[in-house]
């Protein structure tokens, strides 16, 4: 099947995007299917990201498809401020069901971003109505990345994402990255070095006083500056602090939730809970777009209880809780269950790793890493040209038939949890000679 081009490319201002090289080059998925996106001519190219880390299930599952469909027919929307609709509240019980024991409150959003900030508003409002209200520090992490609204980009420690913006949240500050230690390069999952990096969170306890600091936000791997996977004993380490000074931990589970890691969160893959975590992606399998928090039940107690009466949280969105988000999301979380997919991301997860670390011996190749359904291969850069080796892999890769993501010079990989071995034997077949190619 073919889908036309679009005549006008100038009006859509793309996001994150060079817009003025795409339009010269524009590479462009029109249809998916299972591990594929087919381009408007009907060439196929097999997905190694899930979309942006987000079609765990796979794509065009029928399932997602006839549960928004029915939704639609039945209520298109309906407003979540002081009234409610059922099947956000079977969502909300459905997710509450996956997530950590004693996380059992979901606040929907619409994206990570929103997930993000929400959590973020959710940790200070949670100390105000406990009394603390000179808690209203938010500590992140370099190299995080919690999406684009303040709250998550002034907590992200992303530099390119936040230099264009101005002054930003005050009182934010940053952990350094668990990245880099010559010790973890080319580990496989966790690396053995580097808990004791979580200890420049008492650095910055002794600097502002316990009291000052409402929430330490982190991703459990992070995924968009390049697959950076927590060292073992790190997460512990920063729940055992967060739980002496009264700081809330929160974990941002947009990639690492939705059995990304074998595990329906990274929570339990890497045996720490935090007090709040944000998710969005695999939620719905992408088909909508939907965000939700979850947080302990102390969290939402103390908020709830601390309020006088009336509306405890002066937050929400117009789609919180979308109808056919929360039928998409119930479908998706349907299909996790039947096909068990965090089980097959485990049972694949040997194979995946031995297929990321057989690129290790390749021209410029200087780390591989992974955890989960996850990889990232780091290239040395192109002497003066930062970024460009890996964005010529990733045209070489596109045009072979095969769609990675590349952060910098660093490859990521984020195959929808369906994969089979004949795939993960064509994704890094391609890459490999690609990586190859561009070095010859
Ligand atoms: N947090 C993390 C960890 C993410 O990876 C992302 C998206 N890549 C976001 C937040 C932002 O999500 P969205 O793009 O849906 O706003």
């Amino acid at each position: 099947m073919s889908v036309s081009r679009p005549n006008n490319l100038d009006a859509y201002w793309m996001p994150f995007s060079d817009n003025r090289y795409f339009k010269a080059h524009p590479r462009m998925l029109a249809r998916a299917e299972g591990m594929s996106y087919y381009t408007p001519e009907g060439k196929e190219v097999l997905d190694g990201t899930a979309g942006l880390w987000c079609c765990n299930a796979g794509h065009g599952r029928v399932e997602i498809k006839e549960a928004i469909q029915k939704q639609a027919a039945i209520l298109d929307y309906a407003p979540t401020f002081q009234l409610g609709h059922p099947i956000a509240f079977e969502a909300a019980a459905r997710i509450a069901e996956m997530t950590p024991e004693g996380m059992d409150r979901i606040f929907f959003t619409n994206s990570g971003s929103e997930s993000a900030d929400t959590a973020l508003k959710i940790a200070l409002a949670y100390h105000k109505a406990r009394g603390e209200s000179s808690r209203v520090r938010l500590i992140g992490r370099e190299r995080g990345y919690h999406g684009v609204g303040f709250g998550g980009m002034s907590v992200g420690g992303i530099g390119g994402n936040r230099k264009q913006f101005g002054a930003l949240l005050p009182y934010v500050d940053h952990l350094p990255h668990t990245h880099g230690l010559a010790a973890n390069l080319f580990a496989k999952g966790q690396p053995a070095e580097g808990a004791h990096l979580a200890d420049a969170l008492e650095a910055l306890v002794a600097l502002h006083g316990a009291e000052t600091i409402a929430a330490v936000m982190v991703e459990p791997v992070a995924g968009s500056t390049g697959v950076l996977v927590p060292p073992v004993g790190y997460l512990e380490r920063l729940r055992e602090l967060c739980t002496r000074h009264g700081i809330l931990l929160i974990f941002d589970e947009v990639i690492t939730g939705f059995g990304r890691l074998g595990t329906p969160f990274g929570a339990e893959r890497l045996g720490v809970t935090p007090d709040i975590m944000t998710m969005a992606k695999g939620l719905t399998n992408a088909a909508v777009p939907m965000g939700a928090v979850a947080v302990q039940n102390a969290v939402y107690d103390a908020v709830v209880d601390g309020a006088a009466a009336g509306i405890e949280l002066f937050h929400g969105y117009t789609y919180s809780g979308h109808p056919l988000a929360a039928a998409a999301a119930i479908a998706t979380l349907d299909l996790h269950r039947a096909e068990d997919l965090p089980g097959r991301a485990r049972a694949i997860e040997p194979y995946w790793q031995e297929a990321a670390h057989s690129l290790r011996s390749l021209p410029n190749v200087i780390d591989i890493r992974d955890c989960g359904l996850i990889a990232g291969i780091e290239l040395a850069p192109r002497a003066g040209k930062p970024g460009a080796r890996a964005t010529e892999v990733f045209r070489r890769c596109f045009d072979d038939g095969v769609l990675i993501r590349v952060t910098g010079d660093i490859i990521a990989l984020s195959p929808p949890l369906i994969v089979e071995r004949p795939h993960v034997d064509r994704l890094f077949g391609v890459l490999g000679e690609a990586i190859r190619a561009e070095a010859a």
